[in-house]
């Protein structure tokens, strides 16, 4: 059963990599500023995690020291446009504690050196860090092989049938990591992002343009014949 969804997969990577090209590891952010982004991003668009830390940023000019001290309802009043303040702004703040209680200063590139799955764990042992913003941190900034899952993968990875309809974000990031090797990780997830938000669209997917369909069980059991 491994064998063919290991090809399957390796047909999903090739055909987005024609469709959309191969993005290279490049990193956005520094790793303090990913990690902080990300947990302003839990259930919340893009579009609104992002003001949010740009109001972070106009606010503190960039001093972790300063957001550590700032009043609790300021922080949150600040990050309003994320949503969840009041419980964003005290989780911000026990990380940035814990990172320079044990670290000595703001900066997490020790995770660098960090074998995967200990990178994973210890920020996971951040309250408000999951398995998504943990992988992302990882992968993003240090372009190790944690796979994230997000809303669009998972969704296109249950349509293509190589999730289960029920299979969790843990399950599915778990699936592809031990379907691809991990320097596909990066392209193959931000290709998948790509394909699910202008292809594979939640509420009305465009099988008649997608690249995928000849490999996708939703596309055979709900549109072929
Ligand atoms: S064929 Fe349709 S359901 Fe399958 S991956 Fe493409 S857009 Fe999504």
């Amino acid at each position: 059963m491994t064998q063919p969804l290991k090809e399957k997969a390796a047909a999903v990577y090739h055909l987005l990599q024609e469709e959309y090209g191969h993005p290279d590891w490049r990193p956005d952010f520094e790793p303090m500023d990913e990690l902080v982004l990300t947990m302003l991003s839990a259930n919340t668009s893009d579009i609104n995690s992002g003001r949010a830390f740009e109001q972070l940023k106009a606010t503190y000019g960039g001093d972790w020291q300063a957001v550590l001290d700032a009043p609790l309802d300021e922080l949150t009043e600040v990050i309003r446009s994320a949503g969840m303040g009041p419980t964003k702004a005290p989780r911000i703040q026990a990380a940035l504690r814990r990172i320079l209680d044990e670290r000595g200063a703001f900066d997490i590139s020790f995770l660098a050196e960090l074998p995967v799955d200990d990178g994973l764990a210890w920020l996971a042992s951040l309250d408000g860090v999951g398995h998504k913003t943990a992988s992302i941190v990882l992968l993003f900034c240090f372009n190790k092989p944690a796979f994230p899952v997000d809303t669009h993968v998972q969704r296109v990875s249950q349509r293509l049938g190589l999730a289960g309809p029920k299979d969790d974000p843990a399950k599915i990031k778990a699936l592809w990591e031990s379907l691809a090797p991990g320097d596909w990780f990066y392209a193959l997830h931000l290709n998948l992002i790509r394909h699910g938000r202008e292809v594979c669209i939640a509420r009305a997917p465009r099988c008649e343009i997608c690249v995928l369909r000849d490999l996708c069980d939703y596309y055979a059991d709900n549109i072929e014949g």
